[in-house]
């Protein structure tokens, strides 16, 4: 099976975002500040979009059944602006863990916008470099 195209994989998750309950612009702004911050990792990011969305979904379903405090949905460009995509536990009002997009550890140095932060070691600033 083909993988959908990165636009399409990015407007389901818009979608299904709205349909949760989130704010959510048209599909060309959201598209244009989404492209404009990651325009070297569109493949990467899109397929993971939609299923960070569900499990985030599932996540708050589970706090409302134990009546749990559960924060308003972010309006969806935050979300993408703040990588939320990236969090197991999503959409708590706690700072957002700073991760090295290379290898996922919290002790990161350094950051490039779109490019998101890098720690300190050698593989990873190889790497970083080359995204
Ligand atoms: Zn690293």
């Amino acid at each position: 099976m083909t993988a959908a195209p990165p636009k399409y994989q990015f407007d389901e998750a818009r979608k299904l975002y709205r349909k949760a309950g989130g704010t959510v612009r048209g599909f060309g702004p959201e598209w244009d500040n989404f492209e404009k911050k990651y325009k070297r990792r569109l493949n990467e990011i899109c397929p993971l979009l939609k299923p960070a969305i569900e499990a985030q979904i599932a996540h708050r379903a589970e706090l409302s059944r134990k009546k749990d405090f559960c924060p308003p949905w972010k309006h969806f460009k935050t979300w993408i602006n703040g990588e939320w995509w990236t969090e197991e536990i999503p959409q708590t009002n706690k700072p957002k863990v700073r991760r090295c997009v290379i290898c996922g550890k919290t002790d990161v140095t350094s950051s490039t916008d779109g490019k998101g932060w890098r720690c300190w070691r050698g593989e990873c600033i190889e790497k970083f470099a080359r995204i």
